[in-house]
């Protein structure tokens, strides 16, 4: 995994309930601590608090969509530049 450089363009992010039967507990992406959330975000093959899912060029929230490219967030406007 992560041999490829290819650009992912669109929005993958799905809010998933946490502590399904027979589930580990997942790891947040972000801050690289347990998520014990009800939900958690799963982008691409990462999870997220839903805190934690925000841009990394400017930090904004990153609700309803968002950008990856090279397994970093990015809001639409930075996603673009
Ligand atoms: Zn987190
Ligand atoms: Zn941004």
């Amino acid at each position: 995994m992560g041999m490829s450089s290819e650009i992912t363009t669109t929005n993958h992010c799905w809010k998933i309930p946490v502590g399904m039967p027979g589930s580990h507990r997942e790891m947040c992406a972000g801050c690289c601590r347990p998520i014990e959330d009800r939900f958690l975000m799963r982008v691409v093959d990462l999870s997220w608090h839903e805190q934690c899912l925000q841009c990394c060029v400017c930090q904004m929230p990153l609700t309803g969509s968002c950008f990856v490219r090279d397994r970093k967030l990015y809001c639409r406007i930075d996603y673009d530049k």
